[in-house]
């Protein structure tokens, strides 16, 4: 027997209408890339939304056409998202931090009809043009006085939105159509494509904002410092309009200073990056005895919060850690750790070694780990394998069919997205990554977690960012060196930091070297990496060797 209830698709441009219906006051709040702050609401929002969508269709895109974007996270990029996923077409965000050559191959293999930009990335546009093949028409994010003169027939986005009245009406489809379109790193190979749909969207949205994860609310003030080209700003702009919370976009000023004045100024409740930002941020605080007055709680995640930076969150500037784990693959969030009722009563010192965890899946994400056979395995905290998992707005396949089949099926015929992870799981549901299974130490046959190294070695204070890899060795077949950032004015003896860890790990775990360096490659989505350390490093000659 069917059910007999409305059968409403679950579509992006229905949170920009409810937005708009409900929180039409509400702010939005940009640092732009011209500079001056812009402060408009929901409702302006919504109608530049509609005048875009239909400028664009006066441009000829038309459903399932792929729209580039090469953005800092503003409110120009958000108007981006609900018009162009709105009306049926896919909004490509391209992380501009990458190659040139990746992309070039990224919009390319997209099949990028339309390419919007902002100044930032017009000598970056003007380099990458004749490679561009598939894009009609560039469009820069700014207004008339600012257009480049460089860029043949480029598209003024000001007048673009001008020359449509915004009487636009939001056309209904089938909630499985693709909305918007991440390219994953690719730290190894050619980076591939990950195609979100609305349903899947909208379903994530919800989840996010629950109490057991990021609880948000029409009562917060919302900057979200992970880009919008980085898994949609881990769904922030799409979680902020259902909710109605105040969006506060930082453009393209991402250093501490900037950060902290816009948070204050915008009395920011909730921000969400990586820790490599953070970093930036606690050590701006620090040198200028700053504090925050309306912060409440942050998101960390896509690489392991140290939990040194946990501690300094939440003891000396009362701001709670939220962290989160997931994946492009993933929309992305997987996991965010928050206390169980059971836990209510634990002191300080416990809640912070519970907060070093990735934590407990949202409902609608599933979990395992199992072995090298596939078996699974125990929930004891200890036990460590190949992280899987499956739901709803996790990666069926990559955009075109991209390397295959990417799930595993188990005994009874479920598949499973093979994270790439290595993790432990707690009797509470409680998951916690030891390393990406690329990075694992193998010691005599045993593994060592990098990440435990790399969080132990950033709790010394001379120590500003530190990477573990895995070096050869005769002996142990591999063996874990230590590469340290100092504190800027601080010194530190290799002797010293190899004491740091005695205690504090496995006596066997402890790193064979230390290296020291300026500083450490990182990914563009901010994490080390590992491949070019391996590479630089790989063969240094340890003195246990
Ligand atoms: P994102 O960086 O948005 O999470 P990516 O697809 O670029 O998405 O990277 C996903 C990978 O990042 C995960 O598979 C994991 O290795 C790592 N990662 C993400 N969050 C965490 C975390 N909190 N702790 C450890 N590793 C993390």
């Amino acid at each position: 027997m069917r059910g007999q209830m409305m059968n409403m698709p679950l579509l992006i441009s229905s949170l920009i209408v409810h937005a708009d219906r409900y929180h039409g006051d509400t702010e939005i709040v940009t640092r732009t890339v011209e500079g001056p702050i812009h402060r408009y609401t929901y409702s302006d929002a919504h109608r530049r939304c509609r005048q875009l969508a239909g400028a664009l269709q006066k441009l000829g895109v038309e459903q399932g056409d792929r729209i580039g974007t090469l953005a800092w996270n503003t409110h120009r990029h958000f108007e981006v998202y609900f018009a162009v996923a709105g009306m049926g077409a896919v909004c490509h965000t391209i992380n501009p931090r990458l190659f040139p050559e990746q992309i070039v191959y990224i919009a390319n293999h997209a099949e990028d009809k339309y390419m919007f930009f902002d100044l930032t990335f017009v000598p970056l546009v003007e380099k990458l043009l004749p490679e561009l093949k598939t894009v009609k028409g560039f469009v820069v994010m700014t207004d008339k006085e600012h257009m480049p003169t460089s860029i043949p027939n480029a598209i003024c986005y000001e007048e673009l939105l001008d020359s449509d009245p915004g009487d636009y009406a939001w056309p209904e489809f089938d909630e499985h159509t693709a909305s918007s379109l991440c390219y994953t790193s690719g730290t190894t190979g050619n980076p591939k494509g990950v195609l979100y749909q609305h349903r899947t969207t909208i379903l994530h949205a919800y989840a996010e904002c629950m109490p057991d994860a990021l609880g948000l609310s029409s009562s917060d003030s919302v900057l979200p410092v992970v880009p919008m080209f980085h898994v949609n700003a881990w769904g922030l702009p799409y979680a902020g309009a259902m909710t109605g919370a105040k969006l506060v976009f930082p453009g393209a000023g991402m250093d501490g200073a900037s950060l902290h004045e816009l948070m204050e100024d915008e009395k920011v409740t909730l921000s969400a990056g990586v820790p490599t930002i953070w970093m930036g941020l606690l050590a701006h605080l620090k040198q200028n005895n700053a504090k925050f007055s309306t912060l409440k709680r942050t998101v960390i995640g896509g690489s392991a919060c140290p939990p040194a930076m946990i501690r300094t969150f939440e003891e000396e500037y009362s701001v709670h850690v939220l962290h989160a784990w997931g994946m492009t693959e993933m929309s992305p969030l997987g996991t965010v750790c928050t206390f169980k009722r059971k836990h209510r009563d634990l002191d300080s010192e416990q809640k912070l070694a519970l907060q070093n965890r990735q934590g407990r899946v949202l409902f609608g994400v599933d979990m395992k780990i199992v072995d090298a056979d596939g078996k699974e395995l125990p929930w004891d905290g200890k036990a460590f394998g190949d992280l899987l998992v499956r739901g709803p707005w996790i990666l069926n396949e990559y955009y075109r069919g991209e390397g295959g089949n990417p799930l595993r099926e188990d005994d009874n015929g479920n598949d499973w997205f093979p994270t790439g992870d290595v993790a432990t799981i707690d009797p509470d549901g409680y998951m916690q990554i030891t390393d990406r299974s690329k990075d694992v130490i193998k010691s005599g046959g045993e593994w060592i977690s990098s990440i435990d190294l790399e969080n132990t070695a950033v709790a010394h204070p001379a120590v500003a960012e530190a990477a573990v890899i895995s070096v050869a060795h005769p002996k142990w077949d591999e063996r874990p060196l230590l590469i340290v950032v100092k504190t800027e004015g601080q010194d530190v003896s290799s002797d010293d930091l190899l004491k740091f860890y005695e205690g504090k790990v496995a006596k066997w775990w402890i790193p064979d070297d230390v290296l020291f360096v300026n500083e450490l490659p990182h990914t563009a989505t901010g994490k080390l990496l590992k491949t070019k350390l391996r590479e630089e490093y790989g063969h240094h000659k340890l003195p246990t060797a």
